[in-house]
């Protein structure tokens, strides 16, 4: 059965992206059938896998309104395909940004991707949806359809302090909306072991949330940051690169938790 994962934490810069286009490309590396949705305005997670937002005739946004499907919105990227891991991405860019305001009229306006998924999820093993930093319809709409949530993190103080607000928005979206949806786990992110506060606050963590924290932590990696300013994930980059490493063994453990889900 399709899993369907939101990367949501309503902090900008705390690796969401960066998850979201390595873990698709990771997953796709280890066989599995992968969508990524960029839900950001943005568009890092289009760019970032080798698709220019700037040329896209159809995006999410127009699946949004209704005025086209997946199967017709759904690109593949050429270097993805080059670099031995593709999956298909259904883009974002700036016209994103409008879709709030011309949605707030419209009834179930929070199910529309949801619908939209349902004719092509058969073709997938995982969908995976990178949010905005925000709490907003857009995040909503990837909330009322995911299964779960990943939430990516970087071991700070004020990281804890975020939580509580995404964790509330989620059991609310879980009692209203969307039976179905739960943590899947926090991600512990841009991680430098040298750094104590960074020890303290993952374990921590560990403490608070038990299983619910993955096992695999990415590291801080130059790599991962390079890698979006020539359109291709990490893991396709350098994929000798400790980033890169990280997101492979990400994706195995994603997948066997799939299977003890
Ligand atoms: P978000 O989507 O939450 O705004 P991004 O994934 O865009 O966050 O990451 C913010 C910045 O941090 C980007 O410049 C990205 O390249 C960089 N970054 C993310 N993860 C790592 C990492 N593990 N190591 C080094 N840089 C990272
Ligand atoms: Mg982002």
């Amino acid at each position: 059965m399709t899993k369907i994962f939101c990367i949501a934490n309503q902090k900008g810069g705390v690796g969401k992206t960066t998850t979201a286009v390595n873990l698709a490309a990771g997953l796709a590396q280890v066989g599995q059938r992968v969508l990524l949705v960029d839900l950001d305005p943005q568009g890092n997670a289009t760019m970032g896998s080798g698709v220019d937002k700037r040329g896209l005739a159809l995006t999410v946004y127009d699946v949004l309104l209704e005025s086209a499907s997946i199967a017709e919105a759904r690109v593949k990227s050429e270097k993805l395909i080059a670099g031995g891991c593709s999956y298909d991405i259904l883009g974002a860019n700036r016209e994103l940004t409008g879709a709030e305001v011309e949605l707030v009229d419209v009834e179930r306006r929070e199910k529309r991707l949801k619908q939209a998924l349902g004719e092509v999820q058969q073709d997938y093993d995982f969908i995976l949806i990178d949010c905005p930093p925000s709490l907003s319809m857009l995040t909503l709409n990837g909330l009322c359809c995911a299964h779960g949530v990943i939430v990516p993190m970087q071991c700070e103080y004020f990281a804890l302090e975020g939580l509580t607000d995404l964790v509330n928005t989620i059991k609310q979206v879980h009692a209203n909306l969307n039976k179905e949806l739960a943590i899947i786990g926090l991600l512990r992110v841009m991680f430098d072991p040298r750094i104590t506060l960074q020890q303290q606050v993952s374990e921590q963590l560990k403490s608070h949330f038990g299983n619910k924290v993955f096992n695999t932590v990415i590291p801080r990696n130059v790599r991962l940051a390079e890698a979006p300013s020539y359109g291709v994930p990490g893991v396709v980059f350098d994929p000798s690169s400790k980033g890169a490493q990280a997101f492979v063994a990400f994706a195995r453990e994603m997948v066997e938790r799939i299977d003890t889900m």
